[in-house]
């Protein structure tokens, strides 16, 4: 079959990574006999050199036009770089939202695997790592606290600060059936989080995650109160599968999450529509403390596109293709300088790029 993708390299690492992750997809395709076409546009500080703004309606037209898209990074050096001193509008990060906002994004999808090899840079201890972990956290992106009704004013002679935080029925049903259909790939568990002895939001929450859960009666739902959540990231990561939750308790766990596993670079996401469409993208920055020193981990890059074969196209041999291939070149000792250890074979982006490419079967 024939796919379109947009790419966007952005900024610092953000063009080595995107070429090492286009090179795996032409790889798959190769080896299974799909077509992918690529379109590349520009956001971030790129876009603001050429056109004045972050991201262009061109750009996003570009990007609408497509079956999905890879990004890169955006940004440079925030201390250090003509794009800050700009209206926040104007600046690199601004393109994300805008992309995100254009492109209907509501469903943010951050996995936490722990691969053994890496297990030394895991701050948890080897009793309570036990087996590894393999979760993904599924945050809500567009509703919730960070998008409710605020306002910081005086009343009766003290400073006084609002923040709402407003769920609606469909906002919630649309995120679960997302978390749902990824549990249906998986290990077929969902874990909702959410805060239902205290907030009117969370008992909603609850209730419609039930009703979807209906649908799936392969699917094992268990309910978990925030609080919990974050104690038992840390002492039995193991549990979990897929964790559903709403904005902010997804923003401070999909961190937690990701702390745990200990190496950025690894880290893929996507975020998603409520369709198939996504936009994958790694969990790190531009990085420009190593841009274009041939230095930069393109697995999180990598892993991502594995991410978009899976979600967006439903090609699950092809991701896990992929995703094996990942877990070869580690086995085999290979390491970029970021997860580099002792007794390992130090490559650069290009040559990890490479050797993951030659172990896609
Ligand atoms: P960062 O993630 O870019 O870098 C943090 C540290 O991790 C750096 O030391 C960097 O060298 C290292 N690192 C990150 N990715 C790596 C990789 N693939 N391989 C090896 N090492 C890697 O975070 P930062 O320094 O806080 O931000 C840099 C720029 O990136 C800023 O402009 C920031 O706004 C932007 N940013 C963009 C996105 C995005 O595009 N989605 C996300 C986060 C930060």
């Amino acid at each position: 079959m024939d796919y379109k993708i947009t790419l966007i390299p952005g900024d610092g690492i953000g063009p080595e990574i995107v070429e090492e992750a286009r090179q795996v997809l032409d790889r798959v395709g190769e080896v299974y006999g799909h077509r992918f076409s690529y379109k590349k546009i520009l956001m971030g500080g790129c876009s603001i050199d050429a056109f004045g703004v972050p991201l262009t309606d061109e750009a996003l037209e570009t990007a609408r036009n497509s079956d999905s898209v890879l990004l890169g990074a955006v940004g440079g050096n925030v201390g250090n770089s003509r794009w800050y001193d700009v209206a926040p509008n104007l600046r690199p990060e601004a393109g994300l939202l805008a992309i995100r906002k254009g492109l209907g994004l509501f469903a943010n999808i951050r996995p936490a695997y722990l691969y053994k090899e890496l297990a030394g840079a895991c701050p948890l201890k080897d009793s309570v790592i036990g087996n590894g972990f393999d979760m993904v956290i599924m945050r809500e992106l567009t509703g919730g606290l960070y998008f409710g009704e605020r306002y910081t004013k005086e009343i009766n002679g003290v400073m006084t600060a609002m923040d709402t935080l407003v769920y609606s029925e469909e906002e919630i049903r649309r995120i679960a059936v997302k978390a749902f259909d990824i549990a249906m790939k998986r290990r077929k568990s969902v874990i909702s989080v959410d805060k239902a002895n205290v907030l009117d939001s969370s008992r909603l929450w609850r209730k419609v995650v039930e009703e979807v859960a209906k649908d799936y009666p392969e699917v094992t739902l268990t309910h978990m109160l925030v609080d919990n959540c974050a104690m038992q990231l840390v002492m039995n990561p193991g549990q979990f599968d897929v964790v559903l939750t709403e904005n902010m308790f997804g923003d401070i766990l999909s961190d937690e999450a990701s702390m745990i596993t200990g190496s950025i670079g690894m880290l893929s996401s996507a975020s998603m529509n409520e369709g198939k469409f996504g936009l994958y993208e790694p969990s790190h920055g531009s990085a420009p403390d190593i841009a274009g020193k041939d230095m930069a981990n393109p697995i999180a890059t990598i892993l991502s596109a594995a991410m978009m074969l899976s979600y967006s196209f439903d090609l699950d041999k092809e991701a896990e293709a992929v995703e094996n291939a990942v877990q070869q070149v580690l086995t085999e000792g290979y390491r970029t300088p970021d997860i580099m250890s002792e007794g390992c074979k130090k490559v650069g982006t290009k040559e990890m790029g490479r050797l993951i490419c030659e172990r896609i079967k």
